[in-house]
């Protein structure tokens, strides 16, 4: 389903440049620095997480420039939004990953996904009848584990988020 980790994220490194100078923006270290990151990790991250991680390799990053750069990443589909009921945004690479679903746990916070082809094709026709173009498109379902037992270890073992 993925393809090659460094091919995508240098893709998605050009795209960016790209849209930055026409948009007049500078395109710095800091902003690539945040989509190295998210096209690195293979999960799904929030804004602090990647202010976290890249902070710990000693950029001396702000907090705002992660928020800013992830606002442009979204704006040109190169990252969705995940709401994971958490209270905040998750952030997920949208290149070389098939549009999915995010089945979630909302005791033990259990983050599973699963193919959608079919459902992407009514997605996309349904946003065509609305005179959509279709952009990237994340869809999440909430419920319970049925393994009682693990959900309940995992819930004990979970930090609140
Ligand atoms: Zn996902
Ligand atoms: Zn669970």
């Amino acid at each position: 389903m993925q393809q090659n980790t460094s091919e995508l994220t240098s893709q998605a490194e050009t795209l960016f440049r790209s849209y930055m100078k026409a948009e007049g923006l500078r395109c710095t270290s800091e902003r690539i620095d945040v989509l190295q990151e998210i096209y690195r990790a293979d999960t799904h991250l929030d804004a602090d997480e990647i202010y976290v991680r890249l902070r710990q390799q000693g950029t001396g990053i702000s907090r705002a420039t992660v928020y800013h750069t992830l606002d442009l990443l979204f704006r040109i589909n190169l990252v969705t939004r995940i709401d994971l009921g958490h209270h905040h945004t998750h952030y997920e690479k949208t290149l070389g990953v098939a549009n999915h679903l995010h089945i979630v746990c909302q005791r033990c916070g259990k983050v599973s996904e699963a193919a959608s082809g079919q459902l992407a094709g009514m997605v996309e026709s349904l946003s065509a009848e609305k005179g959509f173009t279709l952009g990237s498109f994340s869809l999440q379902v909430f419920g319970e584990c049925r393994d009682k037992e693990a959900c309940a270890g995992r819930a004990a073992g979970s930090a609140a988020d």
